[in-house]
């Protein structure tokens, strides 16, 4: 039956793969088998529609992020402070997943405590990008990236603070999707950057995209404060919508200096395409998106400053023994966390501390606000924006390791969405001249999931009439 072959292919491409690719940080391929035996045997019993009607995500295998907590499985955040932490609940979010029939394979592989842009952070070795094996995934949901894209799982969650879900499909050439900020619960998802973190799908799909979607969003009491029991739709017929009608902005800014011609060929051509459907597309201005990066830096270092106070020796992690409680702090950060969040850290220390909370945060926090005005006029006139996912496509490892400025720019033009908190999907579009997979991003207004989902589709038909 269907379950079981699917399962197995995905099983082949773990042992083919894995031990090259570096996806996965943990893995529980035997209770998965377990699981899927189990819903074969149900499928068997009560048919395919009702065994969907109990499980809407009947054999679906899933990878999640290593940030996300499940019970009595490790949660590293590929962290060394982390690398004995086991959870002893799960995220409201996997929990959905999972009650929906959803098949746990296992934790991937992602940038230390989601800070970084290639998956290079990692306390336990870098990810490498099934395209090409010299190159990296994308981050820092990287793991999660690749192991779809090579086949290993046919879903996998990340997290998305500033790119880290739409930044690795795009280079990995999967779908990459973070919902409205507020829409998915937080519950279990180790924080990062409290006001920017989501959980967000990576399929081989837009349709796969939106029945987790489905499953997983709605409120929760565990995330009182942030999540809410926000307008849904039927996404299903929302996949049939088409292109014909849709009106669709492209920021002139984001064609511009910084991007690489590759990219933007690819992209020039999709936009072509989806006009000859019927989308109306045109380019507009949407002032202050350059100083999307800048901002969105300065505000997650702040709240990462903040969020990872918590790993002292005391509560959490592991604990470097001195007799002083001051020095047991200090010795325990300074041997369990590495350079980049150790830079995020002091960085989001400092545009806190004393007169720089004036000259940096407050001033950052003005222009989010006022990028989230211009993100609301622009949709007066559109229904979504589109533009690149990222500038180039996956550069090879080590390339950006040592210069932060390189890496932080990757997120030229996903951190805007963050920090508008508006749902936005990367979905591939060609390649380059090497024939690496380029992403083309498209962003709704809040809780326009559906228009998302109905533009992605839609693109999705497009490309394979073209195929
Ligand atoms: N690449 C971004 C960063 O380094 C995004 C991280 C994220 O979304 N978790 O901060």
């Amino acid at each position: 039956m269907w379950i079981r072959d699917e399962f197995e292919k995905n099983c082949d491409c773990l042992n083919e793969r894995e031990s090259d690719l570096h996806c996965f940080l943990s893995m529980q391929t035997e209770k998965a088998r377990a699981r899927m035996l189990r819903q074969e045997e149900l499928l068997a019993q009560v048919g395919e529609a009702e065994a969907r009607r109990r499980f809407p995500l009947l054999g679906m295998t899933l990878g999640v992020k290593d940030n996300l907590c499940v019970e009595g499985f490790p949660a590293t955040c590929a962290s060394k402070m982390l690398e004995h932490y086991v959870p002893v609940y799960t995220a409201t979010a996997v929990d959905r997943a999972l009650a929906a029939g959803a098949i746990l394979m296992g934790k991937t592989n992602m940038d230390e405590f989601a800070m970084g842009s290639s998956t290079e952070t990692s306390c336990f070795g870098p990810t490498r990008n099934p395209w090409d094996r010299e190159r990296v995934p994308g981050g820092s949901s990287g793991g999660s990236a690749a192991a779809v894209a090579a086949g290993m799982a046919r879903a996998a969650l990340g997290t998305d603070s500033g790119g880290s879900v739409r930044q690795p499909a795009a280079l990995c050439g999967v779908v990459g999707m973070k919902p409205t900020y507020g829409k998915i619960s937080r519950c279990g998802l180790i924080a990062y950057a409290s006001s920017f973190d989501e959980i967000g799908t990576l399929t081989r799909n837009v349709e796969d995209a939106a029945r987790l979607l489905a499953v997983m969003e709605g409120y929760d009491g565990r995330d009182d404060s942030m999540c809410r029991e926000a307008p849904t739709s039927d996404y299903r017929s929302a996949l049939a919508g088409g292109a014909a009608g849709l009106r669709i902005g492209i920021p002139q800014g984001w064609l511009g200096e910084g991007l690489s011609e590759d990219v933007k060929r690819a992209l020039l051509a999709a936009v072509e395409r989806f006009r000859t459907a019927g989308a109306e597309i045109e380019t507009t201005e949407l002032p202050l998106t350059e100083y999307a990066v800048p901002v969105y830096h300065v505000l997650s270092f702040a709240e990462a400053g903040s969020n990872l106070g918590r790993y002292h020796g005391v509560l959490f992690g592991r604990r470097a023994e001195r007799e002083a409680l001051e020095e047991m702090y200090d010795a325990t950060r300074a041997r369990y966390l590495e350079t980049e969040v150790k830079r995020r850290i002091l960085l989001g220390t400092f545009v806190l501390a004393g007169g720089n909370y004036d000259v940096y945060y407050r001033q950052a926090e003005r222009v989010r606000q006022s990028l989230r005005r211009n993100f609301d006029r622009a949709f007066r006139r559109y229904d979504l924006l589109l533009g690149p996912t990222t500038a180039t496509t996956a550069w090879k490892l080590g390339e950006k390791l040592a210069d932060p400025m390189a890496m932080y720019l990757s997120d030229s033009y996903t951190a805007a969405a963050n920090l508008t908190g508006l749902p936005a999907v990367s979905v591939p579009c060609g390649s380059d001249s090497r024939g690496l997979p380029v992403g083309m991003q498209l962003i709704a207004p809040a809780y326009r999931e559906d228009m998302l989902l109905r533009a992605a589709a839609a693109w999705e038909r497009i490309r394979e009439n073209d195929a």
